[in-house]
This record gives structure tokens, C-alpha cells and sequence, in this order.
């Protein structure tokens, strides 16, 4: 009888102890599966440019002869080197930024922000990418708030991001920015573009790391590591706010980011610096 009593005791403590586990063994097992799948996409990730990069420099060394030398071909060979090499730093500093994250080590530094600085200054970055692609930048921004809690660096990342791709992602047409002041207490920016679009059983997908709706060909790799939105995706939730996608084949995509006016820093640090 006691021994009954004593298992059931213990049963009990099991209990309350599984009710406070943040995981369930299958999320768990989940997460483990995750990161392993992770790893091996960075991996072959990393190997495609490098073993671009490889290839062209064996190239360029066989062409040091006479005859070839300082020939378009070998500068060419020279370009797709240097090409693959950014690549290869755009990996690896997505992939630390994502890291920092999951790692609860992204830092947000919270100030009264004014919106429509920002906004400037993203299209300031951006102009240059539009105007050689070809491509109009919008920008509605009269309802947009005067001033928000934010913070204003990851507040441009986030825009520069979603801003870039809606120019990579379309041929001909506009991207158009729009903030507005919603109720109670938010706000959202939304980046609209005329371009590619996604389609449904991709859009689920576009936010998770390394996801790419079509392999790129080996010369548009420079820009393209299927962790951009993954990492907005992060900072967005970050900052209190939610991302949504609406997208038609063909038609184009808006990415819309709703936010918080007022971020709200932890209790545990009062100076509005949040460690997460
Ligand atoms: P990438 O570096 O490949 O652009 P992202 O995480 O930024 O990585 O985007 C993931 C994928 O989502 C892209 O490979 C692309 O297929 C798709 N995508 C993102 N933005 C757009 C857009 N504005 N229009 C069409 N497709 C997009």
C-alpha cells in the first residue's frame, strides 16, 4: 500500500513536471530534425559558389599562358570569382544573423523613431537598384504615423529587405511603399511589387530558412540565399509585430508588416535596450 502511494506520488510529480516542459518530445524531436536539415542546406549552400569559385580560379591559373592572357574571357572568369566570393559572405553573414537570433542574442535598441526618416532613407538605399532594373518606386506615406517605438535599424533592414526583393522578383512595373497609422495602437508598411508572384503552396514556405521558390541559375546567385525573409520574419516578431504575404502568379505581391506604435522593451531592461 505505501509503495502504491509512493508510485503515485511520483506519477503526480511526473505530471506537474511534463506540464511544465516548453517542448513536447515530438517538438523536440522536430526542432533536432530542423537544424539537422538546416545544416546540410548551409552546407550545400556553401559549397555551390565556392565550388564556382574554385572552379573559374583553376581556370584563370591554366589560361596564364601568352596567348590568352588579359583576354575578356579571363576577366570574365575574374568577375565570377569576385561574384561568387560576395555570395559566399552573404551566406555566412545571413546565416550568423539567424543564429544570433535563434540564439536569443538579436538586439533591439528601442527609440522614439520618426517613420517617414527611415522610409527615406530606405529609398535612398534602394533608388540605385530600381533605377538600373528599370523599375518605378512609389511611395504612399500621408497616413503614415509621425512617430513610433521602434527600432529604427531593424525597421530599415526589414524594409530594405522586403524592398529588394520586390525588385529582384519583377521585370516590369512598380514597387510601392505604403504606411499607415491601423486602430488601436498599430501600424503597417506594406511593399507592394508587379512582379513574379508566388504561388500558394510556396507562400506557406517563403519564411522559412533557406526556401526558394526556384533554384536560382548559377548567375543570379549573387543576393539569393533563401534566408532573407527568414530573418525578417524573426525581427518582425521581434519588434511585436506580424508579416503576411498575398501574391498572384503573374500579378505580383504585397508583403505587409503590422507593428506596434509602441514596442514594448522587458521588464528586464529598463534602459529599452531588449535582449531576447
Ligand atoms: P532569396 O535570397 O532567395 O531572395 P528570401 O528569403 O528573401 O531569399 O526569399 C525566399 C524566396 O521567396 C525567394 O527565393 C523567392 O523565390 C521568393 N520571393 C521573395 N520575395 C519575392 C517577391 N517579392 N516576389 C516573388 N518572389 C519572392
Amino acid at each position: 500500500q505505501c509503495f502504491k502511494s509512493y508510485v503515485a506520488e511520483r506519477l503526480q510529480e511526473l505530471d506537474k513536471l511534463r506540464g511544465q516542459l516548453l517542448l513536447t518530445n515530438q517538438e523536440l524531436d522536430r526542432l533536432v530534425h530542423s537544424s539537422q536539415e538546416n545544416l546540410s542546406v548551409l552546407a550545400h549552400e556553401l559549397k555551390t559558389p565556392l565550388t564556382s569559385i574554385i572552379g573559374y580560379s583553376e581556370l584563370f591559373l591554366r589560361q596564364q599562358q601568352p596567348v590568352v592572357r588579359d583576354t575578356p574571357h579571363s576577366l570574365e572568369h575574374i568577375e565570377r570569382v569576385v561574384r561568387n566570393s560576395r555570395q559566399l559572405l552573404r551566406l555566412i553573414n545571413d546565416t550568423l544573423e539567424l543564429s544570433r537570433y535563434e540564439a536569443g542574442q538579436m538586439l533591439l535598441r528601442l527609440e522614439p523613431t520618426n517613420v517617414r526618416g527611415v522610409i527615406q532613407t530606405v529609398f535612398e538605399v534602394i533608388q540605385p537598384l530600381a533605377a538600373s532594373s528599370g523599375l518605378q518606386l512609389l511611395l504612399d506615406a500621408e497616413r503614415a504615423p509621425d512617430r513610433v517605438v521602434t527600432d529604427p535599424l531593424r525597421l530599415q533592414q526589414i524594409l530594405v529587405n522586403l524592398m529588394s526583393n520586390a525588385i529582384r522578383y519583377t521585370e516590369v512595373g512598380d514597387v510601392t511603399l505604403q504606411c499607415r497609422v491601423l486602430s488601436d495602437g498599430w501600424w503597417s508598411i506594406a511593399v507592394s511589387d508587379t512582379g513574379i508572384g508566388i504561388d500558394e503552396a510556396s507562400q506557406a514556405h517563403v519564411f522559412e530558412p533557406f526556401f526558394q521558390v526556384l533554384s536560382p541559375e548559377p548567375d543570379r546567385l549573387t543576393n539569393s540565399t533563401g534566408l532573407g525573409l527568414a530573418i525578417v520574419a524573426r525581427m518582425v516578431k521581434l519588434l511585436q509585430g506580424e508579416i503576411s504575404l498575398t501574391s498572384e502568379v503573374g500579378v505580383g505581391s504585397t508583403f505587409t508588416v503590422v507593428l506596434p506604435l509602441e514596442t514594448q522593451s522587458s521588464d528586464e531592461q529598463p534602459n529599452s535596450t531588449v535582449v531576447m
